[in-house]
């Protein structure tokens, strides 16, 4: 896949790397896998679902033509497998599909009914066999196109229903003594079958992790900085958003938080614009490890200036978590000639603690850490200053 121009991504994203080093097994690295699976289950849903549909009513047409034309003595065995076995199974599994808390054992599902349906064809093979009528074996042909290109199975799983049911039909015919010229050609075409079908699911699988990768890159790009990896700003306001009206329901405390680091046009000036963008890297990351909770969030405001939420901790507990994040920043000992507070980067932060109440807005909240930072670089910089809405006339 070539990608557009991707210099201006955040070359830390996770799926550019991986895109980078390339996936050639099928495989991803750690937690993009496990989220590539729930992708994939989502996208091939609609399919599988389909896919067992069909079956189920092929099943049923092939049901009626046996009731037509096969002898009394595999008639009723047969309409057994079809009818007794084979098509409610189908229906259970379409049914599952539809309960949202097996959605991460769908392969599992879907590939125990896929082969009990490639089984089910093999039954029929044998009991035709046993009673000499001579049925055609194709329909083990058409079950391993069914496994490599409907059911939405991934390669192993799909490959793994081909290849059982190619073994149960080999089994079948040698216990019936199929002569073994026309055995080995039924084979031949049957491993054909598994053969093609791999090469076809390897690639319909490499093209969807191809999107998966594509979609999570465009992800990327739109909502984290190309810098740092942070969210960026729009994306940051949508979540805080977002977290507001949860705390204003849940009467949640908030602290939104504006750091800002300390005389780093000085910086940029003496050592050069790409040591500004190292520095501003590494402080960003020491912000971004601050924010670990699902519901805490940091970003990148723009410039130099960082924002952050975090939720539901009292106001103690706020500073204390900003005042390690200050002095982490001060321990980087990133050397700052040019600084008049220490010899070393350092950052002013400043805190909004609030329980948001309905009168109240995100942007009011966000104007008062900035009245608590504007305080924090008037008092020295590199330090952490507190507000509540209630002091802002301090
Ligand atoms: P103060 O302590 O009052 O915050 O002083 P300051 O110099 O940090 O503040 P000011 O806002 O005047 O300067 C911010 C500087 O940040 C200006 C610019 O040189 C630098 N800057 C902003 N964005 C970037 C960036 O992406 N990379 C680099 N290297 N520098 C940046
Ligand atoms: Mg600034
Ligand atoms: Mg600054």
């Amino acid at each position: 896949m070539k990608l557009p121009s991707i210099a201006w991504a955040n070359q830390d994203s996770p799926y550019l790397l991986q895109y980078r080093e390339g996936f050639r097994l099928l495989c991803f690295e750690g937690a993009l896998e496990e989220s590539f699976k729930r992708y994939h289950a989502g996208v091939f849903l609609l399919r599988m679902r389909w896919a067992l549909l069909v079956a189920a009513v092929l099943f049923l047409l092939f049901a009626g033509l046996d009731a037509f034309s096969l002898p009394e003595t595999v008639r009723r065995q047969t309409l057994f497998i079809r009818l007794g076995l084979i098509v409610p199974i189908l229906v259970v599994t379409w049914l599952a599909t539809f309960i949202r808390n097996l959605r991460g054992y769908l392969q599992l599902i879907s590939g125990g009914c896929s082969l009990a349906c490639g089984l089910g064809i093999v039954g029929i093979i044998w009991v035709a066999r046993v009673h000499d009528f001579p049925l055609p074996y194709e329909g083990i042909i058409l079950a391993t196109v069914f496994f490599y290109f409907l059911t939405g199975l991934r390669l192993p799983a799909a490959a793994l229903c081909g290849w059982l049911t190619f073994l149960a039909y080999l089994l079948v015919e040698v216990s019936t003594g199929l002569p073994g010229a026309v055995l080995l050609y039924n084979l031949f075409f049957l491993a054909t079958a598994n053969v093609i079908g791999s090469v076809g699911c390897y690639f319909l699988e490499y093209a969807t992790r191809q999107n998966f990768l594509a979609q999570g890159l465009l992800q990327d790009l739109a909502e984290k900085d190309a810098l740092t990896g942070l969210f960026n700003r729009r994306a940051f306001g949508e979540r805080a958003e977002a977290a507001w009206r949860q705390a204003l329901r849940d009467k949640q405390t908030l602290a939104l938080v504006m750091m800002d680091v300390d005389f780093f046009k000085r910086y940029n000036d003496h050592y050069g614009h790409s040591a500004g963008d190292a520095a501003l890297r590494a402080v960003a990351q020491v912000v971004g490890q601050h924010a670990r909770r699902p519901m805490d969030m940091v970003a990148r405001y723009g410039g130099e200036e960082f924002v952050g939420l975090w939720y539901g901790l009292s106001e103690a507990a706020i500073l204390a978590i900003l005042e390690e994040l200050r002095a982490e920043v001060e321990g980087l000992a990133i050397a700052h000639a040019k600084s008049e507070v220490a010899p070393v980067v350092t950052i002013s932060l400043g805190v909004a603690w609030l329980a948001p109440q309905p009168h109240q807005s995100l942007a009011d909240a966000l104007r008062l850490a900035d009245v608590a930072l504007y305080l924090a670089k008037e008092q020295g910089r590199n330090r952490v200053i507190g507000k509540r809405p209630g002091n802002l006339a301090d």
